[in-house]
Formats: C-alpha cells, structure tokens, sequence
C-alpha cells in the first residue's frame, strides 16, 4: 500500500494557485497586479496560465520579475489544440513551461483540421517538464473517452472555481473517480481559473509538500502527488491503519472515504480533528480518497491512495 506522498515526504506545506489569467489573454487584471493580489492574500506561489493561442500571441507570461521573498511563480499557460468528442477546443492545463514552448497551430477558440489533438499537446507539454491537468471536466462537457485519450497528464481538476462561480458547473469527480477505478494514478487539482472578471479568486488551491518554495521542488511535488487540495481545511494526515482511515485535520463536520462504485463512507460530527472512518463500505475499491468538510461547508480533498 501507498501511503500518500503528502504527508510522509520531508518538507512542508506551500499553498498555490495552478490556473489563472491575466490581461495577457481574457483576464481583467494584468499579470503584475494578479501576481500582487495572490502574495497579498498568502499565497506561497501562483501559476499564471494565460490561454496560449494565436489570438493573445501564444502567451507563456515571463512572471520572474514579481517573485519576492516568500513568494514565487512557475510559468505556465492553458494550452489548446483538438477537438473534443463535443467539437468544441481543448483546454488543458500546464504548469511548468519553458519560455520557448513552441506555439501549437490554434488560432483561435476553435478547432483547426491538421493541428495537434489534445493528447499530442498534453504529451508534448509533459516532455517540456510541465505538470498537465485535464482541465474542468464539467464545464467542458468532457466524455470520459475524451479524459482516457490524454494519456500524458499527471491530474485532473477536480474543483475549478471559476466555473464554480461562473455556471454551477466545478465538478470534475465524476470523471476522475471513473479513470482511477480503470487504474488510471491520476492526481487531482483544486483551482481557481480566476480572470478577476467575477468572484472567481481565492477558492481552490493546492498545498504542496516540498523541502523550499522553488519551481523546480514545487513541479517535482506536484508531479509526485505530494500535495492536497483545498477551499479553507487542512489535511495534516491521512493515513491507513488495519480496516480504516485516519483522517488529521483542522476542525471538521464531515469526513468522507469514497473508492471505487459506490464505495463511500462517511463520519459526522463536531469540530473533529481526528477522525477514525472505517473501511468495510468501500467494496475492496484499490484506491481511495478522502473528502473532509469544515462547519462553513468548505471541503479539502486528499489525492488518491492506492492499497
Ligand atoms: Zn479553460
Ligand atoms: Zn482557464
């Protein structure tokens, strides 16, 4: 069995945001003043992903000039090539670019016939060193033969704010918990995708486990699985004792197992801590993974453990 990466990997916790844009594609804010308001509000480190097609010039945001002390960025973009299953463009998400990723050939929002399908893309931004998420599976309108052909990535978002806040459609579980009961060891992303457009900041993140906040031990964690996501809770430990999960968090109503099928569990109660929930209604599901949610119905999730 694995215990999960997070909490057993030396270093400590680095709260980021993966996802967001700037006036450097369709965002309201331009990349200064993002970078200023994601350290303001405590941010260790933020990824800014502009949408990398033609239209914005293919945009990987130099933003080395707004790190400072405590506060770093990786370079990134959401890139987009092919077609899904719906006809409508890829988004996929990448963390870690180098500067002179070379553009795919989208012009535009809309698929072009020749160009690279979603999969190559996602392929081609992982052999540049970038961590790749499928990006909101929901608003996507995502099949789940589209989500298996992009073999490449490392995660999934599975909460994305924006989409949250913008149609009511953040989900991406659905998708996820399908591909890791195929065996599928895919991480998962809380994002914001904020554009500063609507209150659409400051609601997802990732807590990153690494020995200093730098691009290169961050992009080593994320692409380990060393990390949790969360809206406000924190995960201090997850981990697997005999037939149940010890959950360790900051003060939590609810603390859910959920694996494969309909294999769930769940634990209610008062400003839990530690949390004790057993396995036996999780169907020998291979993996698992733990949703804990605090008294203002903000939730944190673990990434998935495999037994
Ligand atoms: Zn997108
Ligand atoms: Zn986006």
């Amino acid at each position: 069995m694995t215990q999960p990466l997070a909490f057993t990997a030396p270093g400590q916790f680095w709260r980021g945001n993966l996802h967001t844009h700037s006036t450097r594609s369709d965002g309201v804010l331009s990349p200064e003043e993002v970078c200023r308001r994601y350290r303001a509000e405590g941010y260790d480190f933020l990824a800014l992903t502009d949408h990398f097609i033609g239209s914005y010039g293919y945009p990987i945001v130099d933003t080395v000039p707004f790190r400072a002390p405590g506060f770093t960025t990786i370079l990134g973009a959401e890139v987009h090539s092919g077609a899904m299953a719906n006809g409508e463009l890829w988004h996929i998400l990448a963390v870690g670019l180098p500067p002179d990723f070379a553009p795919s050939d989208s012009p535009d929002f809309h698929p072009k016939a020749g160009q690279e399908t979603g999969a190559e893309i996602a392929a081609r931004a992982v052999a540049a060193g970038a961590f790749v998420a499928i990006a909101h599976p929901q608003w996507s309108g995502l099949t789940l033969d589209d989500a298996r052909g992009i073999t490449a990535a490392h995660a999934v978002e599975i909460y994305n704010h924006g989409c949250a806040t913008g149609c009511d459609r953040a989900d991406g579980f659905s998708i996820a918990d399908l591909l890791l009961s195929e065996g599928c060891h895919l991480s998962l992303i809380a994002t914001d995708d904020a554009h500063f457009s609507e209150p659409d900041h400051f609601g997802g993140w990732v807590m990153v486990k690494a020995t200093e906040n730098t691009p290169d031990a961050l992009l080593a964690a994320l692409k380990s699985g060393a990390f949790y996501s969360s809206q406000g809770p924190e995960l201090r430990d997850v981990r697997v004792e005999g037939d149940h999960v010890v959950i360790e968090s900051t003060a939590v109503v609810s603390a859910i197992v959920q694996g494969r099928g309909t294999g769930a569990r769940a634990v209610h109660g008062h400003s839990m801590t530690a949390t004790r929930v057993p396995l036996a209604r999780l169907n020998g599901s291979p993996w698992l993974r733990v949703t804990v949610i605090d008294a203002a119905g903000k939730r944190a999730w673990s990434n998935p453990i495999w037994l």
